[in-house]
């Protein structure tokens, strides 16, 4: 079909869906700010957004810098597009403030995980809108933020409000893989263009929304696990297969896998964890919530421990933990190789040290002829919760959502925010996202990955009343 009669038809449909979904009740408008139209441009980019395709490997992230580039130069606000490997795009913009607070980074990632298309119902780049909901993959992972956070600054800008601080959006690529090429250069090479921020907003936020819609915790993530992925690397006599050899490289690996694999790594409680298990147990019955309010004391029953950890994600908070992931030795059956290596992803609980692990590692497998090589590992720190941003996002959220309060979860998984961490800004694990798990959407590095499209634009203005509040 004529390709322009199909983006057309494209249009109208779903501006007719979109009609539908604006005509239902939404709260009161303020005055300044037309939502509506805010509302149906939000819509309209995140669906151009979600059609570039920035899966990465490769990433081709620069798809994505420009189109950024391009809305801020029809807007008016100040850019820049940096590709420092090629096809690796990152952007920044900034909206400035009157300079008498410092300046606030909404951060996000371009690129996106791969996906099978065969399990997918419709095209992963096409941002088909579909029983209220968008279908990309990015659409949770995370596009919809990334979007959310630009429609918030570019509201901000068009209001006229006077802000104390300035406004700096930065869309970096390569996250999925470490971020070393993206949030990890820009950190480096650049962060004079975060103008000594005081605050970053990241993705890693999650809030608790019961099936009936009733809003319970909105998550304020001050921390995450760090990784420390690792190589073992053995070497040992090669030969033929017919002739065994019991210190071949491959048999002292597998020794070493062994005693891993019957390794428990010992509980740290540390105190990020303690407190975001104190702020969920405002959220339980009278005595589970005595129980987890008080962590430190309650693990130390073992019944209790052991109930507690039969929640995977509530023992990897608890403890390091050790997946075996990629194993390689010989190509062939009957070659005994001179080498064998596994990568295993070790993970870190907030303020471990990477010295320190390695050192129980290498005790725990009892071969010093093994290598033991870092692969990616960096320092984890948490920011601190007693902060005006989090205040800010204490005061909306009771406006917006009366019967909630305000938790802290730690991530099992990393994002790029210790980078910015490590430069001293405050960054927080923050979703504006708010639904029951139903409406909200799935597909998280999934098939069918969708948000729903009411949360989507609640999620935008919920985001700009925050950041607003912190800015004025
Ligand atoms: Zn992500």
């Amino acid at each position: 079909m004529n390709y322009r009669l199909v983006k057309a038809l494209r249009g109208l449909l779903s501006a007719a869906i979109m009609f539908f979904i604006l005509a239902l009740p939404v709260q009161a408008r303020e005055e300044k700010v037309e939502w509506e139209k805010v509302d149906r441009e939000s819509l309209e980019l995140l669906t151009e957004y979600l059609r570039i395709d920035t899966t990465n490997p490769p990433g081709n992230e620069i798809a994505g810098a420009r189109f950024f580039a391009e809305l801020c130069k029809r807007e008016g606000i100040e850019h820049r597009v940096f590709e420092p490997f090629p096809g690796r795009g990152t952007l920044w913009a900034r909206i400035r403030g009157d300079g008498t607070a410092r300046p606030v980074v909404l951060l996000n990632h371009l690129d996106v995980v791969p996906h099978s298309k065969e399990f997918w119902s419709v095209e992963a780049f096409s941002g088909t809108i579909r029983n209220g909901f968008i279908f990309g993959r990015g659409a949770m992972d995370m596009k919809s933020l990334g979007m959310a956070q630009f429609m918030a600054m570019l509201t901000l800008k068009r209001s006229g409000v006077r802000l104390k601080r300035d406004i700096i959006f930065l869309a970096t690529s390569d996250e999925e893989a470490g971020g070393l090429l993206g949030a990890g250069w820009f950190s480096k090479n650049h962060p004079e263009l975060l103008g000594n921020a005081e605050f970053l907003f990241n993705e890693g936020g999650s809030n608790v929304v019961d099936a009936q819609g009733r809003v319970l915790g909105i998550g304020v993530g001050p921390s995450e696990k760090t990784p420390a992925w690792l190589r073992l690397v053995a070497m040992g006599e090669p030969g033929h297969g017919s002739v065994p050899r019991p210190q071949s490289a491959v048999n002292r690996l597998l020794r070493a896998l062994n005693r891993l694999l019957e390794y428990t790594p010992p509980v740290q409680l540390t105190p990020v964890v303690e407190q975001a298990f104190k702020a969920y147990a405002t959220l339980m019955q009278a005595e589970q919530a005595a129980q987890f309010a008080d962590l430190r004391e309650s693990i130390k029953n073992p019944d209790f421990l052991r109930i507690f950890e039969m929640d995977p994600g509530a023992r990897a908070l608890i403890r390091n933990t050790i997946s075996i992931t990629v194993l390689e030795a010989s190509n062939k059956i009957n070659v005994i190789p001179p080498r064998a290596t596994a990568e295993i992803d070790t993970r870190l609980v907030p303020g471990e040290s990477l010295d320190r692990w390695i050192n129980e590692i290498r005790g725990v497998i009892q071969d010093d002829s093994i290598k033991i090589e870092p692969i990616l590992a960096f320092g984890a720190n948490a920011s601190p919760l007693d902060t005006s941003l989090v205040r800010s996002i204490r005061h909306i959220s009771k406006k917006r959502f009366p019967e909630s309060v305000i938790t802290h979860p730690v991530l099992t998984g990393f994002t790029d925010s210790h980078y910015f961490r490590e430069l001293g800004i405050h960054c927080y694990g923050f979703s504006p996202f708010v639904a029951s798990p139903r409406e909200l959407g799935e597909g998280f590095h999934g098939n069918d990955e969708r948000i729903g499209v009411r949360p989507f634009l609640d999620g935008v203005k919920f985001l700009y009343e925050v950041i607003d509040h912190l800015s004025k």
